[in-house]
C-alpha cells in the first residue's frame, strides 16, 4: 500500500509517499511560505533512485488547500509524478503535535476526532491549528481514502503520575489540564522499536534510554518498551538545552524578569522559547556553527557545548536511576547522528555506571544504525537515525489494519 505522510505546519506542508511494501520512499518534498508573496514547493520524485528527478516552483500559495491540490498534482504529473492517480493512494497519515490525555494511540480520523484535536488547542496554540488545517484539506482532496492522526505526545502517556503531575495546586490538572506531557513521542518510539530488534531482544524486555538531540532535544526513560518519563514538559521547553530553547530554568526567573528588567511574559516566553538554549549563550543555534566557533577559540560557543553536554548527562544519569536496569542509550536526530564530539562529553565519566565508550567507533557520522560501546560495556550505546515519516507511515497502516480485522 502507498501511504502520503503529511506534517502541516502554519505557513508549509512537509510530504513524503512511501510504498510499504519494502518500505521505500517514492517521493518527498516541502511546500513552504504559504500565505506569502512568493510561495515555493521541492522536492525529489523517486528519491536515492536512477530515475530520482528534482522538482522546484516558485508560485504564490495563498492557502493549505492549494498547498495540498499541488502536493495532489506532482505525485500524479504525467511526467514526473509516481502515480497515475490519486486513487492509488491508499492512505494519508498526518502528524499531530498535541494530542492531550486523549490520544494514546493513533486514530482514524473522523469529525469527533476534529473535535478532540480542536480542544487541546489551548494546549499546542501555534501546532494543532496548522495540523488540523492540513487534516481538513486532505479530507476534501482525498474524500475516500482513510486519515490517521499520529500524535507527538500519545508514546508518552503511559508516564505514571509520580512522573507527569507537577508540585503545583491540584486545582491546575483540574481545570486547565497543566501537567507534563511529552513530545518527539513517534521518534522516541521508533528509535526504540529499532534498538530492541537490532539487538536481537523483545522489546517488553528490554529498558532503554532514548536521546532525540536536534534543534529540538529531548529524552526518554523507556522501560519495557513504554515510556515511563521524559524531558519534553507541559510544552515542548522544559528539559535538556535546545538550538533555542532554555530546557529547565528555575520558574522564579520570570518575576525576577519582571522586577529586574521590565519584562512582560509574552517578552519572557518568546525570550525561552526563540532566544535561549545554545543561541542564548553563544549567539549560534546550529551546533555545526558552534563547533566551527570553538575552533576559533571562541569561549562562549565552548561554554554551550559545556553547558548543553553536562546537562545531557545529568538527565541520563536521572533516567538510569528511574530505570534500574538500563539495556541501551540510544542516540539519534542531528546532533545525536552526526556529532561524535557532542556524544563523547555527554557520556564522559559514565563508566562506572556501565556506559563505556569506544572512541573509535564513535568517531564518525551515522546514516545507519551502529553500536559505539566497548566489548566490556554493560550498557549498550547505539546511534539510530530517526526517521519520524516511515514511523506515522508504520503507524498509520497498523491501526488501519487492526481496524479492519
Ligand atoms: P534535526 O532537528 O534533527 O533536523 O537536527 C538539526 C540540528 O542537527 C542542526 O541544528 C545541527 O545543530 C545538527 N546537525 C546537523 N548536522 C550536523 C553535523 N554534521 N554535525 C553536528 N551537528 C549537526
Amino acid at each position: 500500500m502507498k501511504v502520503l505522510v503529511i506534517n502541516s505546519g502554519s505557513s508549509s506542508i512537509k510530504f513524503q509517499l512511501l510504498e510499504m511494501e519494502g518500505e521505500h520512499v517514492m517521493a518527498t518534498g516541502l511546500v513552504e511560505r504559504i500565505g506569502e508573496k512568493f510561495g515555493r514547493i521541492s522536492g525529489s520524485m523517486h528519491p536515492g533512485s536512477a530515475d530520482q528527478t528534482a522538482i522546484e516552483k516558485e508560485v504564490m500559495i495563498p492557502d493549505h488547500k492549494s498547498g495540498m491540490e499541488m502536493v495532489g498534482n506532482v505525485l500524479c504529473d504525467e511526467q514526473s509524478g509516481v502515480v497515475r492517480s490519486r486513487r492509488e493512494i491508499g492512505l494519508v497519515g498526518h502528524r499531530v503535535v498535541h494530542g492531550g490525555e486523549v490520544f494514546h494511540q493513533p486514530t482514524v480520523i473522523d469529525t469527533t476526532v476534529i473535535e478532540a484535536i480542536k480542544e487541546n488547542i489551548p494546549l499546542a496554540p501555534l501546532h494543532n491549528p496548522a495540523n488540523l488545517d492540513g487534516i481538513e484539506v486532505a479530507m476534501e482532496l482525498f474524500p475516500a481514502i482513510a486519515q490517521v492522526a499520529v500524535f507527538d505526545t500519545a508514546f508518552h502517556q503511559t508516564i505514571p503520575q509520580r512522573a507527569h503531575i507537577y508540585a503545583l495546586p491540584y486545582e491546575l490538572y483540574e481545570r486547565h489540564r497543566v501537567r507534563r506531557y511529552g513530545f518527539h513521542g513517534t521518534s522516541h518510539k521508533f528509535v526504540a522499536g529499532e534498538c530492541s530488534r537490532l539487538m536481537g531482544r523483545e522489546l517488553s524486555e528490554t529498558n532503554l534510554i532514548t536521546i532525540h538531540l536536534g534543534n529540538g532535544c529531548s529524552m526518554s526513560a523507556v522501560e519495557q518498551g513504554r515510556s515511563i518519563d521524559t524531558s519534553l514538559g507541559m510544552t515542548p521547553l522544559e528539559g535538556l538545552v535546545m538550538g533555542t530553547r532554555s530546557g529547565d530554568v528555575d520558574p522564579a526567573i520570570h518575576s525576577f524578569l519582571e522586577r529586574a528588567a521590565g519584562m512582560n511574559l509574552t517578552q519572557i516566553d518568546a525570550m525561552l522559547n526563540k532566544d535561549s538554549g545554545l543561541k542564548g549563550i553563544c549567539g549560534f543555534n546550529d551546533m555545526r556553527d558552534i563547533h566551527a566557533a570553538v575552533a576559533e577559540g571562541d569561549e562562549r560557543a565552548r561554554l554551550a557545548l559545556e553547558v548543553q553536554t553536562y546537562r545531557n548527562k545529568k538527565y541520563i544519569g536521572a533516567y538510569m536511576a528511574v530505570l534500574g536496569r538500563v539495556d541501551a542509550l540510544v542516540f539519534t536526530a542531528g546532533i545525536g547522528e552526526n556529532d561524535p564530539l557532542v556524544r563523547q562529553k555527554t557520556l564522559a565519566g559514565l563508566d562506572h555506571l556501565g556506559v563505556e565508550l569506544d572512541y573509535e567507533k564513535n568517531s564518525r557520522r551515522f546514516t545507519s544504525p551502529g553500536t559505539l560501546h566497548t566489548g566490556g560495556s554493560r550498557v549498550q550505546i547505539w546511534v539510530i537515525p530517526t526517521n519520524e515519516e516511515l514511523a506515522i507511515a508504520r503507524e498509520s497502516l497498523s491501526v488501519l489494519e487492526d481496524e479492519n480485522h
